[in-house]
């Protein structure tokens, strides 16, 4: 088992030390030019299908041929759909994927089909947009909350390998926060649901006592 405090500290390494892993290299650097507004965060989607055991909420088995499986909120360790709260909105920046199989993504917006991409194998595809979809669009003062799903199906002929994350931003509509102090998390192993400080971000299940890894987005 690789020490996970020992990868944390070669992570501070990498950073120099010079400023902590925290708000200012993630909340300064999201974009080149771009930075975060007081009301805006970051909510990342992402799917990884491996061989490899890892700590890592958004890892997952390789996807059999035909099956489905959804994308992680990588700060809960939560399959979609996410539910972004009332107050606020959801717009997606940047969308990535490589798989070595043919698959189909969908995105259902309240449950409703909204987007399709089909990723051919062995091909990369990478956009990076102004922005691809806002909730603003259809809920400009985030009047009701709205649910967001990301189903990615293997449409090939052998185990699927590869990723995909989804990249948004969430403006709160005339307030400055949008997270609160505490998350409800979902532990990567036994799939055991508890509450944590947002900032926590090395987790030891407590029902299973194994070890994941949930991400502290600004
Ligand atoms: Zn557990």
């Amino acid at each position: 088992m690789v020490d996970l405090k020992e990868q944390v500290s070669t992570l501070t390494m990498v950073t120099g030390g010079r400023v902590p892993f925290t708000q200012e290299v993630w909340a300064g650097k999201i974009q080149a030019g771009l930075s975060l507004k007081y009301n805006e965060a970051l909510k990342v989607f992402h799917l990884l299908l491996t061989e490899e055991i890892t700590p890592l909420t958004f890892a997952k088995p390789l996807l059999a041929v035909g099956a489905t499986v959804r994308l992680v909120d990588i700060e809960t360790g939560l399959d979609t759909p996410w539910t972004l709260p009332a107050g606020s909105t959801l717009e997606v920046r940047m969308e990535w994927h490589s798989f070595n199989e043919p698959v189909r993504g969908r995105v259902y917006f309240d449950g409703f089909h909204s987007a399709t991409a089909f990723a051919d194998s062995l091909v990369t595809w990478y956009e990076q947009d102004i922005v691809t979809f806002n909730t603003a669009w259809v809920d400009p003062t985030g009047a009701r909350p709205h649910t967001w799903d990301i189903r990615v199906r293997n449409d090939g002929v052998g185990a699927c390998e590869g990723e995909i994350i989804q990249i948004c931003i969430t403006t709160t509509v005339g307030s400055p926060a949008v997270k609160g102090p505490e998350k409800l998390v979902q532990c990567k192993w036994c799939k055991t649901r508890f509450t944590v400080k947002r900032e926590e971000t090395i987790i030891r299940c407590r029902k299973c006592k194994k070890t994941f890894i949930i991400f502290n987005l600004p």
